[in-house]
């Protein structure tokens, strides 16, 4: 058991804390407010090795590990939960596919650019009609000529409307997914509505219709018929990357809050002073240190090579629920004023929300644990 982390999982953390603190979170209500995804940030994310985090370096990228992943993710939301989830989509679901299903021609073609940040990537699995329940979409692929046709709709894709390149999962045959990548400029992908959200407002969220879309062969990823076993495992990381999500949101709900505590003063002494907020704040530390520990936990396990799926919707669980709950404890803590847009954890209680529900709801991380648990 060793709980330190080694030198380069530290540098990293130093470096992207930093940026977060200078370039993220002095921006986030900004970003927040005017409802866009700052493209203008893409060269510093790329310059951090944030638009290429697990991609080896012969492909452009850092060459993080799963658990490097983690703490780039965890600091990156600290500072504006919107540029986490949108890098953390680029990362592990678009180029975390790519990288696991493409072929070393297709990684070679597609994944340096995505990793220099010069496209942001998106992936297409949700559906109108299919969310939790993925394997049922609609979205058809059908074999023409020497390529794919495909056409659907595809919703609540992150990156939607200003990604370079999408990967899209399609049905072969009912219940049969494939995956293709799709370029932007390729005719009939046409981004729709950007979505009004709760939170997360600088996160780009939007539908995508498929109209006739034809793409060759070689954009097919992995084999015709089988994409849902790779989806599952691209989601499997994805899962650790929102878990850390949940802990660098949820840090910065508990710091606000303590800072808050020490210096407002009711009662003719400080919050900080009145053992009902030591309660919660003793409370929050608790929940903050066990949804770390799972996290790293299931990074661990992915990057050592052991089963690491049970132990993923173990993280992501834990770690959104109690997120939700540090950020309303937070609010309860600054009273009134926690409940103005003047002070972040009223932005990070909408933002956190989200993680209960993306990449696999808690009821869809609770039926993949119990469903463990009962195959024994
Ligand atoms: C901001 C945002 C970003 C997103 N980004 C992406 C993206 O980049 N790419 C992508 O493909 N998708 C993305 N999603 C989609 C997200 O993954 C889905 O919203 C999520 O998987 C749930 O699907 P749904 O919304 O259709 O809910 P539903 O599946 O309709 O579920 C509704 C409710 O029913 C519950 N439920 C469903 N089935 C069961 C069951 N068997 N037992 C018990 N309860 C059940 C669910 O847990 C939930 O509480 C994003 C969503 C949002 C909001």
């Amino acid at each position: 058991m060793n709980f330190k982390l080694d030198d380069e999982h530290l540098l990293v953390q130093r470096a992207i804390r930093d940026f977060a603190r200078e370039r993220l979170a002095p921006n986030a209500r900004r970003w927040d407010e005017e409802e866009r995804f700052p493209l203008e940030l893409v060269p510093e994310l790329a310059e951090l090795g944030l638009t290429g985090i697990t991609v080896p370096t012969e492909l452009g990228g850092a060459g993080f590990d799963v658990l490097g992943n983690a703490i780039a993710i965890e600091e990156v939301a600290a500072g504006d939960g919107s540029i986490a989830l949108s890098v953390a989509a680029h990362n592990g679901l678009c180029l975390g596919h790519l990288m696991l299903a493409g072929s070393d021609e297709q990684r070679r073609r597609f994944v340096p650019r995505l990793a220099a940040g010069e496209a942001l990537g998106a992936w297409a699995l949700t559906e109108p009609s299919a969310g939790s329940d993925a394997a049922a979409a609609q979205t058809k692929a059908v074999r023409e000529g020497d390529g794919w046709q495909l056409n659907g709709t595809k919703q609540f894709i992150t990156n939607g409307s200003i990604a370079g390149l999408y990967v899209v999962i399609a049905a072969t045959a009912p219940r049969q997914l494939s995956a293709f990548v799709v370029e932007r400029d390729t005719a009939g992908l046409r981004p729709g509505k950007t979505e009004k959200k709760l939170g997360l407002h600088a996160s780009d969220t939007a539908v995508v219709h498929l109209d006739n879309v034809r793409v060759p062969a070689t954009q097919l990823l992995g084999t015709p018929g089988q994409a849902f076993r790779d989806v599952k495992q691209v989601l499997d990381k994805g899962r650790i990357g929102i878990a850390a999500l949940a802990v660098g949101l949820a840090r910065a709900a508990f710091e606000y809050a303590v800072g808050y505590a020490r210096t407002r003063e009711q009662f003719g002494q400080p919050l900080a002073r009145h053992g009902a907020i030591q309660q919660k704040l003793a409370d929050m530390r608790v929940k903050l240190e066990a949804s770390r520990l799972l996290a790293h936990r299931a990074a661990w396990l992915a990057d050592s090579g052991q089963e690491f799926r049970v132990a993923a919707s173990q993280a992501k669980l834990f770690a959104s629920e109690s997120a939700t709950a540090i950020a309303l404890d937070a609010i309860q803590i600054l009273g009134g004023y926690g409940y103005l847009r003047d002070h972040p954890v009223e932005r990070i209680l909408r933002d956190v929300k989200l993680m209960e529900i993306g990449e696999g709801t808690s009821e869809v991380q609770r039926m993949v644990i119990a469903r463990h648990e009962l195959s024994a």
